[in-house]
């Protein structure tokens, strides 16, 4: 499981959620963040401090935007436009 940040960030970008994920992984991409499934320890911090509802848990993740579940593991493995080094505060 890891928590999913879905396209309802695109164009939002607010990043109230860097400081609260104990473990930075949490990483900004050309239109959106991302969060790294690999680094993610499900604490669920991250989901109510987004102002736009952009976050879900992955089993959570409404129909609509299933494809970000994809996209936030591609944004890792396949290297997307973005920083490689976890956004911060
Ligand atoms: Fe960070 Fe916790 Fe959100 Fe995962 S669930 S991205 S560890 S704040």
């Amino acid at each position: 499981m890891a928590y999913v940040i879905t396209t309802i960030c695109v164009g939002v970008k607010d990043k109230g959620c860097l400081p609260v994920c104990p473990v930075d992984c949490i990483y900004e991409g050309e239109k959106q963040l991302f969060i790294d499934p690999n680094q993610c320890i499900d604490c669920g911090a991250c989901e109510p401090a987004c102002p736009v509802g952009a976050i879900f848990l992955d089993q959570e993740v409404p129909a609509a935007h299933q494809a970000s579940i994809q996209e936030n593991a591609e944004f890792f493995l396949k290297g997307l436009p973005g920083s490689t080094e976890p956004a911060r505060p």
